[in-house]
């Protein structure tokens, strides 16, 4: 059994990451600010004898004695990283110091939760590790953009500095069962929209791609990233290679949910990337064969069903 602290463990990725390590044993903090997250997703594992909840931000320093860190706290949502830009910053940036510190004193192991948008609107398609990425660094967008790269580059240097075990994947789009139903992005909108037969919105003419990894391929894929070789630390691509417009997203979810739906267009934000899929040789490589198993139709069938029994 090992003693594993998950920083944002009451959000929409952290909420299942507690509950899958639990299930193999193991004892979990959760540590979060609520922000965004919600005792809601983690209601079911309150009362577990080795499940702990642990209000804290993770701009403040933060001990405990434990094995491994699992660092996702930070908002996801472009509505809500951009609400406080700096204290994103602040999140990214300080929060890693702080886990990094800690896992420095009680010689952890830690991983960090980074981003496709480290590509931000990418040249190269599809994105591979040792592409650059192409961010604005002044834009709406950057303070989580740049505050994840910048994340990434203390990851590295408190590995090289401190010899620290790190363990760095960048999560392309993630979708299931406990996406927040407010926080603006695409899947969530759309199903809901759908469910309740209101128009569906698309911003840009619709052409623009993302490629959705169903929450379960993306727990495999971290828990696997962490049990790695101490020299293999990323970063690794986490992602679904399936990669649709948003038209053909909201076209499917319509079907799915029978919809009277409408598609209408709204403007797109700016710096809103044009297309985005992911390289995953190396995570099939390294991470003992990883590869998503759960269709886009199969896992918007299970979201959809979440968000019915919420409506
Ligand atoms: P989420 O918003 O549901 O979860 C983030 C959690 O972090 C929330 O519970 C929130 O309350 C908490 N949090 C935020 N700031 C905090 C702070 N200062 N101190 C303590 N807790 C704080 O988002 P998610 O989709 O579950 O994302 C989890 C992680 O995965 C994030 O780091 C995100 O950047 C990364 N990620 C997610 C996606 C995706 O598609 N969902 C894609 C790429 C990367
Ligand atoms: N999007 C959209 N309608 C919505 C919400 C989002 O067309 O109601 C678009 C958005 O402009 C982007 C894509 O869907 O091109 C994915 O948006 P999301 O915020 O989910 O993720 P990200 O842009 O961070 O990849």
């Amino acid at each position: 059994m090992k003693r594993i602290l998950v920083t944002g463990g009451a959000g929409f990725i952290g909420s299942h990451l507690c509950e899958r390590l639990l299930n193999e044993g193991n004892d979990v903090i959760c540590l979060d600010n609520y922000f965004t997250g919600s005792k809601d997703n983690i209601r079911h594992l309150i009362g577990n004898d080795h499940f702990e909840l642990v209000r804290h931000d993770v701009t403040k320093p933060y001990t405990a004695e434990v094995d491994e860190i699992y660092n996702l706290a930070c908002p996801a949502s472009p509505i809500h990283y951009q609400y406080d830009p700096v204290k994103t910053i602040q999140t990214c940036v300080i929060g890693s110091m702080n886990m990094l510190g800690l896992a420095k004193s009680v010689r952890a192991k830690i991983l960090q939760a980074s981003t496709s948008e480290v590509y931000g609107d990418p040249d190269i398609h599809p994105q591979i590790e040792s592409y650059w990425g192409n961010v604005n660094p002044i834009g709406i967008r950057s303070c989580y953009d740049e505050g994840k790269r910048c994340a990434e580059t203390l990851f590295m240097d408190y590995h090289r500095q401190n010899n620290i075990r790190i363990k760095i994947i960048r999560i392309f789009n993630t979708y299931g069962p406990r996406m927040s139903m407010n926080d603006g992005r695409v899947v969530s909108n759309f199903i809901v929209q759908a469910l309740r037969n209101e128009d569906i919105t698309i911003y840009g003419d619709g052409r623009q791609t993302r490629s959705f990894q169903y929450v379960d391929d993306l727990i495999e894929g971290m828990i696997r990233m962490m049990e790695t070789r101490d020299t293999f630390t990323g970063p690794v691509n986490i992602g679904n290679p399936g990669e649709f417009t948003m038209l053909e997203l909201a076209k499917k979810i319509i079907e799915l949910t029978d919809s009277k739906s409408k598609i209408i267009f709204h403007p797109l934000p700016q710096d809103d990337p044009r297309q985005r899929k992911p390289d995953i040789s190396l995570a099939n490589k390294e991470l003992g064969g990883w590869q998503p198993t759960i269709k886009l139709e199969e896992g918007l069938k299970n979201t959809i069903d979440y968000f019915r029994n919420l409506i």
